[in-house]
C-alpha cells in the first residue's frame, strides 16, 4: 500500500497547479491515466481570460461572467475566480510561460466571446499547452511523486469518508491501493458522452463518476456546453480565437448572419447563443450540404494568422484540407465543455469529507449555465491553486483515518474478480464498444443544442436500457499491460451513469437557460427553475433535488448582446 498526505487524481491544468502549490509541504502525489502532459488542458487554444489591464475591472468580468452564466452561476464563486485571476496570471508568468507581450512588453490579451474587454492572455493559440508544460517542469523539480499511466478504478471510503482510492498500473498489470489525508479530483470532463465532440478520448468523465458512487453530490449536469466552431466532419476545435482576432461567420448567400442575432458582439456573442444561430441558418436551408456554415479569416491577411492563429492554420490545412488565410472553414457546433460536475465550496471541498475537486470535473458554478471562452482554464489555476492550499491545511491538522480490511479486501475482492473475468459467460454477444456507439448517438441527436421533452424522454429510456445491457458484461481482456481494453469498458459505465443524469436533468428543467435550450420552453423561468439541479445515487439511482443560487451583486436580467 502506498501513502501519500494529499493525492492529486488527474495531471491536467487543475491537478498540476494544486500538485505545485503543495509540493514541499506536505507529501504529494499526481497519478493520471494517460501521462499528465497528454492531459486534455494542453489543447486550449484561445488562452485564460484576467483582468490585468489598469483599463478593465475585475468588476466587469465579475459582471460578463455572471450575465454569461445566465444567472445561474454563483455569484460568490465568480467573484473569487475573477479576483484571484490576476495574481495567478503573474505567478505563472514568473514560472517562466512564455505569454504572447504587446510591443512594450506587457502580457497581450485578446477578445473572446462574451467579454466587454479584451481580457484574455495567451501564447498564440498554443496557450493551454505551454502553461501545462510549465506546470510539469515546475512539478518534476519540487519532487512530486508521479504515477503516470495509473487508472483509478474506485474512492475507498470508510464511514462516509474518502481515505484513498483503488488503482490499477497499466504497465504491470496490476492492483494498487493509494491512501490518503485527501483526495483531490481533477480529472477533466465527460465529452465523450457525446458522438460529436471537440473532447479526447480520455475525457470520460471518470472523476465525476466515482465522487457520485462515493456519495458526493453532482450539480447542473444538465448544462452543457456546444462549442460553435469545430471543423465539419472531424469535430477538431477552431478556438473562439479565430473570432477573437476578426474571424466572420458566413452561410450560403455570403450573409454573415450574426448580424441577425447578436447585432451588438456579432461572432463574440456567448457561445450558446453563436450555437443556436448556426443551427437555426442550417435548419432553415442556409448551411452548405445542410450541415456547415463557413467560418471566413481570408481578410484578416497572411501575416497575422501566422502570428496569432498557428496552430488554427495548421488543423483546416490537415484535416479540412483547407487553407484559411484564402478559402473559408466548413464548421459545426459540437459538445465542449462539461458545465455540470462534482458540488464543491469556494475551497473545493465536496460533500464527502476527505474529498475535494477543481478544473472541469467540478462544478463550484463559476459557469452556471454557459462558460465564457478563457474562463475555463482561468479556473483551473484560480481553483487547482485553492484546493492546494485548503488540502494543505486540512492534512496539517487531520490524523491518518482508518481504513478496515473489510472495506480494503471487499474492494480489492471486486476489482481482482472482474479484471481476472470471474462469472465471465461463456461468449458475449454484446460489446462495450457497441453500447458506447448507441449512448453517444442518443447525447447528440436528442440531448444536444436543441432539446424537446419527447426526445428527452426517450432518451432516458434508452439510455436505461443500455444501462441494463452494460450490466451483464465483462471486460474482454485479462490482465495484460496496457489493456485498453479493459479501460474502454470502464470508461462506458462512468460515461452511461453521467449520461443518465444529464438527460434526466434536461428533462426535468422545463425552461431554456444558457446552454440547455427546450424547443418546447423557449423562455427562462427565473420563478421556478433560478436554482442549481443537486442529484446523488440513491439505492434506487439517483436522486434529484434543488440547490440556492448565490446571487450577491447581480439580479437576474434578461441576457441581450
Ligand atoms: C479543444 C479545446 C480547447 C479549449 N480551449 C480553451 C481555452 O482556450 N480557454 C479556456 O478557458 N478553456 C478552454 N477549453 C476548456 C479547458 O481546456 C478545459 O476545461 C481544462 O483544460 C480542463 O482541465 P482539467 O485540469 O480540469 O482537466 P484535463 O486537462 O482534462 O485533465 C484531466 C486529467 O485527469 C486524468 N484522469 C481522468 N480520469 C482518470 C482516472 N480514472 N484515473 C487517473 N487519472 C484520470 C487524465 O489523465 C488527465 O490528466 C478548451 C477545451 C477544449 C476541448
Amino acid at each position: 500500500m502506498l501513502m501519500h498526505e494529499v493525492l492529486i487524481v488527474g495531471g491536467g491544468l487543475a491537478g498540476l497547479m494544486a500538485a505545485y502549490t503543495v509540493s514541499g509541504k506536505a507529501d504529494t502525489a499526481v497519478v493520471s491515466k494517460i501521462y499528465p502532459t497528454r492531459s486534455h488542458s494542453g489543447a486550449a487554444q484561445g488562452g485564460f481570460n484576467s483582468a490585468i489591464n489598469e483599463e478593465d475591472s475585475i468588476d466587469d468580468h465579475v459582471f460578463d461572467t455572471v450575465k454569461g452564466s445566465d444567472y445561474l452561476g454563483d455569484q460568490d464563486a465568480i467573484e473569487v475566480l475573477c479576483s484571484d485571476g490576476p495574481e495567478v496570471i503573474f505567478e505563472l508568468d514568473r514560472m517562466g510561460v512564455p505569454w504572447t507581450r504587446t510591443d512594450s512588453g506587457k502580457v497581450a490579451q485578446r477578445s473572446l466571446g462574451g467579454a466587454g474587454f479584451p481580457r484574455t492572455c495567451f501564447a498564440a493559440d498554443f496557450s493551454g499547452h505551454v502553461v501545462l508544460h510549465t506546470l510539469y517542469e515546475q512539478i518534476l523539480k519540487l519532487g512530486v511523486k508521479i504515477y503516470p499511466e495509473w487508472h483509478v478504478l474506485e474512492l475507498l471510503a470508510e464511514e462516509g469518508r474518502v481515505v484513498g482510492a483503488v488503482v490499477y498500473d497499466m504497465q504491470h498489470a496490476r492492483l494498487e491501493v493509494l491512501r490518503a489525508k485527501q483526495v483531490i479530483i481533477a480529472t477533466g470532463g465527460y465529452g465523450r458522452a457525446f458522438r460529436k465532440t471537440t473532447n479526447a478520448h480520455a475525457n470520460t468523465g471518470d472523476g465525476m463518476a466515482m465522487a457520485y458512487r462515493a456519495g458526493a453530490i453532482l450539480s447542473d449536469m444538465e448544462f452543457v456546453q456546444f462549442h460553435p466552431t469545430t471543423l465539419y466532419g472531424t469535430n477538431i476545435l477552431i478556438s473562439e480565437a479565430a473570432r477573437g482576432e476578426g474571424g466572420y461567420l458566413r452561410n450560403t448567400s455570403g450573409d454573415r448572419f450574426m448580424n441577425h442575432y447578436a447585432p451588438e458582439k456579432l461572432e463574440l456573442a456567448p457561445r450558446d447563443v453563436v450555437s443556436r444561430a448556426i443551427f437555426k441558418e442550417i435548419k432553415e436551408g442556409r448551411g452548405f450540404e445542410n450541415h456547415y456554415v463557413h467560418l471566413d479569416l481570408t481578410h484578416l491577411g497572411e501575416a497575422h494568422v501566422a502570428e496569432r492563429l498557428p496552430q488554427v492554420r495548421d488543423l483546416a490545412i490537415r484535416y479540412a484540407g483547407v487553407d484559411p488565410v484564402s478559402a473559408p472553414m466548413p464548421i459545426e457546433p459540437a459538445q465542449h465543455y462539461s458545465m455540470g460536475g462534482i458540488r464543491t465550496d469556494v475551497w473545493c471541498r465536496t460533500t464527502v469529507p476527505g474529498l475535494m475537486a477543481a478544473g472541469e470535473a467540478a462544478n463550484v458554478s463559476v459557469h452556471g449555465a454557459n462558460r465564457l471562452g478563457g474562463n475555463s482554464l482561468l479556473e483551473t489555476v484560480v481553483f487547482g491553486r485553492r484546493a492546494g492550499r485548503k488540502a494543505l491545511e486540512m492534512v496539517r491538522e487531520e490524523p491518518w483515518h482508518v481504513l478496515s480490511n473489510r472495506v480494503l479486501d471487499d474492494a480489492l475482492g471486486r476489482w481482482n474478480g472482474l479484471i481476472a473475468g470471474k462469472g465471465r459467460k461463456a461468449s458475449q454477444d454484446d460489446n462495450a464498444f457497441a453500447i458506447r456507439q448507441e449512448m453517444t448517438s442518443v447525447m447528440t441527436n436528442q440531448v444536444g443544442v436543441f432539446r424537446v421533452g419527447s426526445e428527452l424522454e426517450d432518451a432516458v429510456r434508452s439510455l436505461g436500457k443500455l444501462k441494463e445491457r452494460y450490466g451483464s458484461l465483462w471486460p474482454t481482456g485479462q490482465a495484460r499491460p496496457f489493456d485498453y481494453g479493459l479501460m474502454d469498458y470502464l470508461e462506458v459505465g462512468y460515461l452511461l451513469d453521467l449520461a443518465e443524469i444529464i438527460a434526466r436533468g434536461a428533462l426535468a428543467r422545463t425552461e431554456s437557460r444558457g446552454a440547455h435550450f427546450r424547443l418546447d420552453y423557449p423562455k427562462r423561468d427565473d420563478k421556478s427553475w433560478l436554482h442549481h439541479t443537486f442529484v446523488h445515487l440513491t439505492a434506487t439511482g439517483p436522486e434529484f433535488s434543488e440547490g440556492p443560487v448565490s446571487i450577491t451583486r447581480y439580479q437576474p436580467q434578461e441576457r441581450g448582446y
